[in-house]
């Protein structure tokens, strides 16, 4: 299956164009790097669209000076790979969109939120807890980057996976508000063997260390069985915090939220709208420090 590779926006839309008006199109945003995950999200947009497009593009804006841009793991060839392999109903993935950071930036980007030039897109209220408190910028980043991307593919149904829950709620909101007429989709999240939730950045664990961060999972259904016996939030936290006891890990946080607004849970968990369970934690090994995340819905 030969997939059109476009760099340029005005590429993509040629494209786009030429596409019968009637058939819809489909668009999973991707950093590359992609694993079983991503997969999952363009086999679900495989099957429900007649078109679909995947973008590969590592976006500034949303990495903070001190994170990990560059050595973001960047694996076009593997990529390219993989999704010309995927077929389902006997159709693959259309094209891929992989631009510049200058075709994608105009007026440029940098890392440094005061010097920063030019149009930017937040989502207030959803954005400054939890992944926010750690990374302030981070969802203005990621909604300004998916707004930009949307703008550029024209696309009806964008897919998302829950591992990154905050951002699925953030960007519902941004197409809510922003009256954008495309259809977020959330898939579950996959996960390795081992229960660790698939993730680009697990490349930077060494293979004990990445078994070990299967705790991660573990402590969060800790958390749940906690729920499913009655607990209230101290004994649903405890139980997560409890399991995660080895050196090696240093938790950023553990949130119970409701799923609407991002706030956090008190006393009991109202069993109408459920819970979001989720965690950041710090692995270490060897001075190298790994940031993952991971959550589980409590309903
Ligand atoms: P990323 O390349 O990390 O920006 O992720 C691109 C998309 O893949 C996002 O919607 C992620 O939530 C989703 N994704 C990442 N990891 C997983 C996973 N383990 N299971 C399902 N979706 C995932």
């Amino acid at each position: 299956m030969t997939i059109q590779v476009f760099r340029t926006v005005r590429e993509l839309r040629q494209w786009r164009r030429s596409l019968p008006f009637e058939d819809s199109l489909g668009f999973v945003p991707t950093m590359g790097a992609l694993h079983d995950g991503h997969i999952s999200l363009v086999s679900k947009c495989l099957e429900e669209n007649d078109h679909t497009v995947v973008s590969i593009f590592v976006n500034p804006s949303q990495f903070a000076p001190n994170e990990d841009l560059n050595s973001y793991p960047r694996t076009f060839p593997q990529d390219l790979e993989r999704l010309q392999e995927i077929m389902v109903n006997g159709h693959g993935v259309d094209a891929i969109f992989a631009p510049t950071v200058p075709e994608m930036y105009p007026s440029g980007i940098t890392l440094q939120v005061e010097e920063q030039k030019g149009a930017f897109v937040s989502v207030l209220g959803l954005s400054e807890q939890l992944e926010g408190k750690t990374r302030p910028n981070f969802f203005r980043g990621v909604a300004t980057v998916v707004t930009k991307l949307f703008n550029a593919v024209g696309c009806d149904k964008a897919y998302f996976g829950q591992k990154d829950i905050q951002q699925t709620v953030v960007l519902k909101r941004m197409v809510r508000d922003l009256l954008m007429p495309v259809e977020i989709v959330v898939l579950p999240i996959v996960r390795e063997d081992s229960g660790l939730a698939m993730s680009s950045r697990n490349t930077y664990l060494s293979a004990g260390l990445r078994s070990k961060s299967s705790d991660i999972y573990l402590a969060l259904n800790k958390g749940k069985e906690q729920y499913h016996k009655g607990g209230d939030r101290d004994s649903i936290l405890k139980a997560v915090l409890d399991t995660l006891t080895d050196d090696s890990f240093q938790v950023d946080y553990v949130s119970l939220a409701d799923p609407v607004e991002l706030q956090e849970v008190v006393g009991s968990v109202d069993k109408t709208t459920g819970a979001i369970l989720s965690i950041a934690v710090y692995v270490k090994e060897d001075g190298r420090t790994t940031r993952l995340i991971d959550n589980v819905i409590l309903q």
